[in-house]
């Protein structure tokens, strides 16, 4: 390769994705000193999203405040989101049902409910506000490797372009091309369940609520999106036994429908209509490490975890948020920014808390999966009794809420 096809750049970000994209818009904004390239195999109108993206996210505060400080929450604020004020979470084998409400915080909602296009339209449109940000899309990566004299990894891109960097981040999600590439392990399992997602009318308003039952085949969320007094909607995630949810997915629109009325207790009411459903098989993993010389993995390139309790992309945000922080800390003190002592103190500040999410939601998990007569007592009598305990209640919002 000559030397006038290799690009010098300070940072690489592989993936354009929600986490990717603002991780950019983020590093690019706190360091204009540095160049930031930002690599997509994507087509660029797919970033952008469409109509309506079935695809959504439950936001947390700590999140929304991320997104407010780069500049993106008014942007994403003007589009289609549903800010949810309560949450609903009943055992469906059971009589024991959690209620959260936003009053008993003195905060005005929850969290938002933001479709996945709206987050990363927003971010893909900042990037023109940088001159330090350069987005290669659509671009393949061919090879990932070490350059041979300074620590510094070069990127090969099909196009014939390489780019040499002192930090190559990885937001390239859950089949992440850069872990593979650099060599770091995952912890990962299957959880045999799939969820379903999919856009549903209903003939009850939501009334700004979070409907979330679990059942021993897995759980199933109904969450609020914007309605207007004729027409309630809301984003389902079903998740089931992969079996069950096959079976779901195989049913026409009506009888789903009406199966789906039945799962949900009919809390809304009949369930009158759904949009193109898809299917999506859920795994757990986490990267045992997160960081080698010169690279570090962020959002699910990183860690996915089970969606029953909309925690995922929010913790992809905090790695960026930290991530940046540690980058930022270390040109000020005139370090490496892809030195390993640079890198391990982003994975100490994240690691122990992006595990402990994963064990909560896999103890969730295997708690309402099992048919276990006293496991369904105990775990009954827990709900009502944490119902009725305002204090416990809320330091877990609390945290839910990334506070
Ligand atoms: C059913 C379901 C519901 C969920 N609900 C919630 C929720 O309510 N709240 C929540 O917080 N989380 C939720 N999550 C989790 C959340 O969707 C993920 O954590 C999030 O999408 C991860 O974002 P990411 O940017 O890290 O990865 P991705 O969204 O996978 O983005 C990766 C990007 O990298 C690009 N890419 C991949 N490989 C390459 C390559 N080699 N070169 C160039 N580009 C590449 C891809 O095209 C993509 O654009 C849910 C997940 C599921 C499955």
């Amino acid at each position: 390769m000559s030397s006038a096809q290799v690009k010098d750049v300070d940072v690489v970000v592989i993936g354009a994705g929600m986490i990717g994209a603002i991780c950019a818009c983020l590093l690019a904004r706190a360091n204009p000193s540095l160049m930031i390239a930002l690599i997509e195999s994507r087509p660029y109108q797919d970033l952008r999203g469409g109509d309506f993206d079935p695809r959504v996210s439950a936001i947390t505060e700590r999140t929304r405040r991320l997104l407010d400080g780069c500049g993106l929450w008014d942007a994403i604020a003007r589009e289609r989101i549903c800010g949810y004020t309560k949450m609903e979470v009943w055992d469906a084998e059971g009589t024991g049902r959690v209620r959260f409400n936003c009053d008993d915080l003195g905060a005005s909602n929850l969290g938002h409910i933001v479709e996945n296009c709206v987050l990363q339209g927003a971010a893909i449109d900042a990037l023109d506000d940088y001159d330090n940000l350069i987005l290669y899309c659509p671009e393949i990566v061919q090879s990932i490797a070490p350059a041979l004299a300074d620590g510094s990894t070069v990127v090969q891109l099909d196009s014939g372009q390489a780019l040499c960097t002192r930090l190559l981040i990885g937001a390239d999600g859950a089949a992440s091309q850069v872990r593979r590439a650099t060599g770091l392990a995952t912890r990962e399992w299957d959880y045999r369940q799939s969820a379903i997602v999919a856009c549903v009318e209903t003939e009850k308003a939501h009334l700004d609520t979070a409907w979330q039952s679990f059942m021993p085949t897995g759980p199933m969320a109904l969450l609020p999106l914007p309605s207007d007094r004729e027409a309630h909607f809301c984003s389902l995630v079903w998740s089931q036994d992969s079996a069950v949810a096959e079976a779901l997915m195989a049913l026409d629109d009506d009888q789903f429908c009406r199966q789906l009325g039945v799962a949900s207790e009919h809390c809304l009411g009949q369930v009158l209509a759904v949009k193109p459903r898809f299917l999506v098989p859920l795994r757990q993993r986490h990267a045992l490490d997160y960081i080698a010389p010169g690279v570090a993995l962020v959002g699910d390139a990183a860690h996915s975890i089970h969606p029953l309790a909309g925690q995922g992309v929010n913790l992809g945000f905090a790695d960026i948020q930290v991530l940046v922080e540690e980058i930022s800390r270390a040109q000020r003190r005139g370090c490496d920014i892809g030195a390993l002592a640079t890198l391990k103190r982003f994975q100490r500040r994240r690691k122990a808390d992006n595990l402990s999410m994963m064990v909560a939601m896999e103890f969730f998990q295997r708690l309402f999966a099992s048919p276990q007569l006293t496991v369904r007592a105990l775990r009954n009598a827990g709900m009502r009794q944490f119902d009725r305990s305002p204090g416990l209640k809320q330091s877990i919002i609390r945290r839910a809420m990334g506070l």
